[in-house]
Order: C-alpha cells, then sequence, then structure tokens
C-alpha cells in the first residue's frame, strides 16, 4: 500500500459540508478525499449558454444562512427568486400566489376534501407556531443544544399520525407536499414534517438561487483547493491510531494510506458507519440507523420564443402527475425582457422516487415530458434536453424516535469529527454548520495541542 504522508487534517466527502470544511482550514496543510469524479456531492448543475440545468440543490437562504454567507463570501451571487414558491396543481388547476389558507377554496376538492384540507392546514399551522417558538435562538446556547431541541420537538409520532385521518384528495395532496423531505408522511416525525412547512412558507429563508448554477459554490472551492481535492478517491477504512488518524483509500486501481492530526468524516452516515473503524458501539449503531429517502430529477432544457404559463411560477406540487414538484430553475432571468429558451427541474421524491428510479431513463424522461405537456400543454415541441438524476441517498429524515440517536453521534470522538445533513434538518445549512463546527474543533486543537 502507497503511503502519501501525515497532513493537518484529512477530510472525506467532497460535498458540499466537506469542501466548505476544507475551506474554513484552507490555511492548514488540509486533503480532502472525494470518491466521485466531480465535487459537490448533492449540488450539481451544468451551464447551458445563458441557463443552467439543475439536478439537485438549489435553494440558498438569506446571506446570514451558512450557505449563503459561504455564497457571498466565496464572490458568488445569489439572485432573489421572483417566482412564486408555493403552488399546487392538482386535477387539471394550476393554483398558486394568495395566501395558503385559501388553497382548499381555490383547488377542484369536493366539500369533504375542503374540509379535510381546511382541518389539516389548520393542524400544521399551530405545529408551525410551536415550532417556531422552540427553534428561537437562546443567547449563548451552544448550537448543538439548538439542534437538539429542534430534533426533540414532535419526534413521539409520524406526520400522518399527527395530522389525523384525511380523504383520498387531501392525503395525496400532504403526500406530494412533503415529499421533498425524503419521506412518506407515515415514515417521517410529526416534528420534521413541521420543519419544511415552517421553510416554504417562511417569507425570509431559502429564497435565492445561486446564479450560474448551484455547482459553481463547490467548483469555487475545488479551485481555491487545487490540488489539494483529490477525485476519485474513495475511502475505504478511517481509524484513530494513538496520535494520528490512518485512512485508506483507493484511487487510480491503487490501495493508499495517508495519516492526518484529525480528520472529518464529512460522508453520508450510510456510509460514514461502513469506512468508520474503532467508534463506540453507540456512535456507529447510530449512524447505521439513520434512514435516506430516493430523490430523482430530471432537468430540462427548453427552447420557447416567448412567455411561458410558468413564468412567474418557482415551484409548483403536482399530485398525480408522474413527478411531484415541477421547478422553474430559470425564474431568476424573468427579470427584465423576457430571454428566449429555459430551464425546468422535475422532482420525485419519497416512495414515488423508490418505484421510478428502478425504470430506464428513457422511460422516466417518457413518462415526465408527457406529464409536462398534460401540466402545461404549452411545453409540447420545446424540450430540447432531458437529463435524468437519480439521488438513492437523497436526504436523511427524521423518524419517530431519531431525537434519541443524536447524543451518540455528536459526542466527542477524539481526533474523529463527524459532519454532514444527516445531523439536523437536511439542507446545505446544516452540512456547512456541522463542518463549520467540526473545522472550529480542529483549529483550537492545532492551535493549543494538549
Ligand atoms: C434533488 C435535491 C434537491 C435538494 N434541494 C435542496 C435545496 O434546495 N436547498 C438545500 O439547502 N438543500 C437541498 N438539498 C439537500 C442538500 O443537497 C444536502 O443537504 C447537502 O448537499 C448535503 O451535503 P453533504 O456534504 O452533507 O453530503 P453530500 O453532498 O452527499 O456529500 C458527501 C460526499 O461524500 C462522497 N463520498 C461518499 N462515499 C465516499 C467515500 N467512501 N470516500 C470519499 N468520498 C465519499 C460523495 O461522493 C459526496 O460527494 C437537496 C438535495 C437533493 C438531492
Amino acid at each position: 500500500m502507497a503511503e502519501t504522508g501525515m497532513h493537518d487534517v484529512v477530510i472525506i466527502g467532497g460535498g458540499i459540508g466537506g469542501l466548505s470544511g476544507a475551506w474554513r482550514l484552507r490555511h492548514r496543510d488540509v486533503l480532502v478525499l472525494e470518491a466521485g469524479a466531480r465535487p459537490g456531492g448533492r449540488l450539481r448543475s451544468e451551464r447551458r449558454g445563458d441557463y443552467w440545468l439543475n439536478f439537485g440543490a438549489h435553494l440558498f437562504g438569506e446571506s446570514a444562512s451558512p450557505a449563503g454567507a459561504l455564497a457571498d463570501e466565496l464572490g458568488l451571487e445569489a439572485r432573489p427568486i421572483p417566482g412564486d414558491r408555493m403552488g399546487i396543481a392538482f386535477k387539471g388547476k394550476v393554483v398558486a400566489g394568495g395566501r395558503s389558507e385559501t388553497f382548499p377554496l381555490r383547488l377542484p376538492l369536493d366539500l369533504g376534501a375542503r374540509l379535510s384540507f381546511v382541518k389539516m392546514g389548520l393542524k400544521l399551522r399551530s405545529g408551525v407556531m410551536r415550532l417556531l417558538e422552540v427553534q428561537k435562538a437562546v443567547p449563548g446556547e451552544p448550537p448543538g443544544t439548538r439542534r437538539m431541541r429542534q430534533l426533540s420537538f414532535e419526534n413521539g409520532r409520524t406526520l400522518e399520525n399527527y395530522v389525523g385521518a384525511l380523504t383520498p384528495d387531501t392525503e395525496l395532496i400532504l403526500r406530494t407536499i412533503t415529499e421533498r423531505t425524503a419521506a412518506d408522511p407515515s415514515e417521517m416525525a410529526a416534528g420534521y414534517g413541521l420543519t419544511s412547512f415552517a421553510q416554504v412558507w417562511s417569507k425570509h429563508s431559502f429564497g435565492r438561487n445561486l446564479f450560474g448554477g448551484s455547482s459553481r459554490l463547490p467548483e469555487a472551492i475545488a479551485s481555491a483547493l487545487g490540488d489539494r481535492l483529490h477525485l476519485n478517491a474513495e475511502a475505504i477504512s478511517v481509524e484513530q491510531k494513538g496520535e494520528a488518524v490512518e485512512i485508506a483509500y483507493r484511487q487510480g486501481g491503487e490501495l493508499r494510506l495517508v495519516r492526518a492530526r484529525h480528520a472529518i468524516v464529512a460522508t453520508p452516515a450510510t456510509v460514514s458507519a461502513k469506512i468508520l473503524r474503532g467508534l463506540p458501539a453507540e456512535t456507529a449503531e447510530a449512524l447505521g440507523r439513520i434512514r435516506y429517502g430516493t430523490f430523482l430529477s430530471a432537468a430540462v432544457l427548453t427552447s420557447e420564443t416567448g412567455p411561458m404559463p410558468w413564468d412567474a411560477n418557482y415551484a409548483i406540487a403536482t399530485p398525480g402527475l408522474s413527478f411531484g414538484v415541477f421547478f422553474n430553475q430559470a425564474s431568476t432571468l424573468r427579470v427584465g425582457p423576457r430571454k428566449a429558451g429555459g430551464s425546468l427541474m422535475l422532482f420525485r421524491g419519497a416512495r414515488g422516487a423508490d418505484e421510478l428510479i428502478k425504470l430506464s431513463d428513457d422511460e422516466i424522461a417518457r413518462r415526465f415530458k408527457a406529464d409536462l405537456e398534460k401540466l402545461f400543454p404549452q411545453a409540447r415541441g420545446i424540450v430540447e434536453e432531458i437529463v435524468i438524476q437519480r439521488w438513492p441517498l437523497g436526504a436523511p429524515y427524521s423518524f419517530p424516535g431519531r431525537a434519541a440517536l443524536q447524543s451518540a453521534l455528536t459526542r466527542d470522538l477524539g481526533r474523529l469529527h463527524l459532519a454532514g445533513d444527516y445531523l439536523e434538518f437536511p439542507c446545505m445549512d446544516a452540512a456547512i454548520a456541522t463542518a463549520g463546527e467540526a473545522a472550529a474543533a480542529i483549529e483550537l486543537a492545532l492551535t493549543h495541542p494538549a
């Protein structure tokens, strides 16, 4: 096995978590090992002229949020999304804009379904109000304490249990609008589902797109790291041995060994459970118990020459279609004169994605295109390109009892540090915040060795 020396820090995983940790520690001797052929993990976009195809994460928070702040720091432009982010298309009618309380009256539902929708809306609203109290930052408290409080909120029952019995139409709508959280209402914890509603309803969170595409963020860090980022480098084992961490990895068909004073393991929990050796039993078990749901997305380049009916929308949930959410990825470009062309992302998550992922790319593209034209007949003849992206580890969702795993995941592991979106509500902010905390702990330990 080839040995490649000793570093201050080795980071395993070049998703936004691992890369942002490396960015924080860039003044140190840091090495990032990424199994894939590109940096960014679940952030992926590709440029197409004035537009970009988007396959993964796309919604960024304000400048004060970890992802927003990182984009600002790297000189990237996160633009406010002008389009409406809360629409529902049901049985041939698109309802968007206005207050969400009015949706039950505007959607084509029978009286029973309307009443069921109103009841569900009231339950969700009251849950979100309680959650917002729980989420309030307490001055001086460590981030882990707030995280634990949030994870524990309504963690004893499922969302399905929390909202109670619904009519079939209302149940279908709820299932579709929560697919973006990677789980079915019967699987996810109530508090987790409520957190997703709190985010969608907030006027302040997740309202920006990175101009030019989300990949610009990992690419900017990768370019700053240069040869300190190794692609196609898959970690096989990571173990603390005395005063160092030993990492065995495979690159270019060769087995290599590298040592570091500290390591940040920023791989999905299921991978971390496999590659980490010598962990306390409860931590190894907790990593293995994190559950991921499937995501599937289709990036669609369009060639229209004039305005389209979706120009004023960003996101429309589409219960009953083969995709669950329609995203207009060109929304930030719809200010000023309307340019020809466009970019869409058709998304499916959770159980709907589990079924679709078994099909070929061609078949998924065929079904999505047919349903896109059903939703908007104006889409006929303008689809230039469809690229399918499968995300078997789409997002780690919280389930009843998940909060009880947190202390095993956040305990002191010496020279090993865990980071990733599975440590809180899964999003870029969670990955960046947890990696930032790991980087800060390492910086302190390197500056003041025991
Ligand atoms: C379709 C989709 C839409 C989303 N939308 C949003 C959104 O709008 N806003 C938002 O904030 N979040 C969104 N998310 C979630 C967001 O993408 C994730 O929370 C975040 O990117 C997770 O970052 P991470 O670094 O923790 O994990 P990852 O991005 O999964 O990175 C882990 C990295 O580890 C690498 N790896 C795996 N095994 C090994 C190994 N053995 N050795 C070395 N490397 C390894 C992987 O290749 C990967 O690059 C979305 C996700 C998806 C899939």
